[in-house]
């Protein structure tokens, strides 16, 4: 059966109520969006909506027949059951691709997915979260301007970005990197996915070869303009070609999806077509391959290091399979949460987002304009806002993202929810936020690595995170693990609330907005970073210092 992806919208509901209509939306808006939707992939290689094309109608069902008093459960995907709670409880929980420690290896994962027991869901991918390369392109600008504040006297006009992907997170990298007034180049392989973000707007210009980039990219640079250049090619042939043409960029990065050694990245020498095949014939050559390429790869990226450029990783794992290939330097490339956002993660303040329910641009704007008046001192958020609305394209349900923090997440979602009641809005809105969230994930390769207090592996944290927001009544609780190359790298936690105007929504955006970011201030006061130990006492965060009692 030919499927069609729509954007959904409208002021009809479908199902017995705004939480579940919401929810049913949103697990349409991440396919509509979605890389590659007939296959229910939605980024990251991987990253699946549901389990198959049976779960998933099934699950559409569940949703449309669903009680307020009634919470779905999902495993990996797949709906498994529908219980009688209450009707503050979830609508639904979900647990993604969790695998038991010893076991949580990527070939188990590749085998258990094809006998149909597992699926990865990315982190918003299987929770119904995504909301297209727009839900990391602040994430990825913040990083551009710290740098740029740090190394850069704050101004990144006339300075070189070299990257590369641009698939559904990496898509947003070279929108981010004009937008801080930098030249970019992304390097990409596959030709749909530079006409996808030409088309959406988040590319300027593509080039046919290296030197046809590079021109672009000097002209750019002499003339202090910003420009986007997308390259087709593979990361691992251009980067060390342009170290060997003695060309250093100013910053360097990269978001293939290095972490898939099997279904992510494209390892140099092979074609599309070639790489296809092997997934289905020689899975164990096609990982040496990619391990190989990325080996290059990272070479290249700490060459450039060596000859000063600002180089990071962007949370892809290509360190780490660096590292297995033999080089012995790969980690002395910083990771960028580490390096830039800390300090923010400290205080809770990361990827909060919301959606427009209704599909109309105009809820998106009302809601930014309140952010202004609200949040006049937050120059995050206002300098954000004010570029986002000018130059952030919508894709599928009209959205936002700004890091706001801890108190500020539910001042915004309260407000929202009176604008829904009051008809100020023509639908409700769905709060909800990237899994790489303050007390959201334990990745130590990615969000905890080097943690002050070393608990970098412990996933604890998101499991309580997970925890205290079924108990604090969000809409939609989840729990993933890594697959593919993930398997065993990380736990994290998603939750989506829906402000559809009514008290209830007004109760449970209150408690769980609140205790959710609470919960990442905790996480980061208890591995002893002084900006979440300020935090807990300015906003009276009820924290159990344990170092207060005897021995
Ligand atoms: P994706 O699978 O949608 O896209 C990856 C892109 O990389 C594809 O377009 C692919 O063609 C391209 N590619 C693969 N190998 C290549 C090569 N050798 N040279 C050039 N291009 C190549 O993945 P995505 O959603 O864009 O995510 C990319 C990576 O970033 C993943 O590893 C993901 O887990 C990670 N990620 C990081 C963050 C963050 O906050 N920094 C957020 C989300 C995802």
């Amino acid at each position: 059966m030919k499927r069609e992806f729509k954007i959904p919208g409208g002021p009809t509901l479908r199902c017995k109520g705004w939480r579940q209509e919401a929810l049913l939306r949103l697990l349409e808006n991440v396919l509509a969006v979605g890389e590659d939707p007939d296959n229910l992939v939605v980024y990251a290689a991987l990253g699946r909506a549901a389990r198959d094309w049976p779960s998933h109608d099934a699950m559409v069902k569940a949703l449309m027949e669903l009680e307020e008093d009634q919470t779905l459960i999902v495993q990996s995907g797949k709906p498994i059951g529908v219980l009688r709670t209450h009707k503050d409880a979830p609508i639904v929980i979900m647990a993604n691709c969790n695998m038991v420690g010893q076991w949580a290896r990527a070939e188990n994962f590749y085998r258990w997915e094809q006998e149909n027991l597992i699926c990865w869901g990315g982190l918003t991918a299987g929770d119904w979260q995504y909301i297209g390369s727009q839900g990391v392109i602040q994430g990825t600008y913040e990083i551009f301007s710290r740098i740029a504040e740090r190394h850069f006297d704050n101004d990144l006009h006339g300075r070189f970005i070299l990257t590369a992907g641009m698939g559904g997170m990496g898509g947003a990298q070279p929108l981010a990197g004009r937008m801080a007034n930098a030249a970019i180049l992304t390097v990409e392989i596959n030709p749909e996915r530079i006409e996808k973000r030409l088309k959406a707007g988040y590319l300027e210009k593509r080039a046919d070869t290296l030197d046809e980039a590079l021109a672009m990219i000097r002209e750019a640079q002499a003339r202090r303009e910003p420009v986007s250049v997308g390259l087709l090619g593979n990361a691992a042939e251009v980067f060390p070609e342009i170290l060997a043409r003695g060309i250093v960029p100013d910053i360097v990065t990269d978001q293939t999806s290095a972490h898939d050694l099997v279904y992510g990245y494209i390892p140099a020498g092979y074609t599309l077509a070639e790489v296809a095949e092997l997934r289905k014939t020689d899975v164990p050559r096609l990982m040496d391959a990619s391990r190989a390429s990325i080996v290059r790869h990272v070479t290249a990226m700490l060459g450039f290091q060596d000859r000063g450029a600002i180089v990071f990783d962007n949370g892809n794992l290509i360190r780490t399979h660096a590292r297995d290939g033999g080089v012995e330097r790969a980690f002395d490339i910083p990771v960028f949460t580490e390096a830039f956002l800390r300090p923010l993660f400290a205080r809770a303040i990361g990827p909060f987002r919301w959606i427009a329910l209704s599909n109309d641009p105009d809820d998106i704007r009302k809601i930014d304009d309140l952010l202004l008046e609200r949040f006049p001192d937050n120059a995050i958020v206002t300098n954000w806002v004010r570029l986002a609305r000018k130059e952030v394209p919508f894709e599928g349900l009209p959205a936002r993202i700004a890091w706001l923090g801890h108190g500020e997440r539910t001042e915004l979602a309260l407000a929202v929810n009176q604008m829904v009641r009051d008809g100020v809005l023509s639908g409700p809105i769905a709060f909800t936020r990237d899994h790489l969230d303050a007390g959201a994930m334990a990745h130590p390769n990615i969000m905890t690595e080097n943690m002050r207090d070393g608990s970098d592996a412990i996933a604890d944290w998101p499991l309580l995170n997970a925890m205290i927001n079924c108990a604090s009544s969000a809409d939609l609780v989840a729990i993933h693990s890594g697959g593919g190359g993930y398997s065993g790298y990380m736990t994290s936690a998603g939750v989506t609330v829906v402000a559809d105007g009514t008290e209830g929504a007004e109760r449970r955006l209150s408690l769980s907005m609140t205790n959710d970011t609470a919960s990442g201030v905790l996480r980061y006061a208890d591995a002893g970073y002084e900006e979440a130990l300020d935090e807990v006492r300015l906003k009276a965060i009820g924290r159990i210092d344990t170092a207060a009692f005897g021995a």
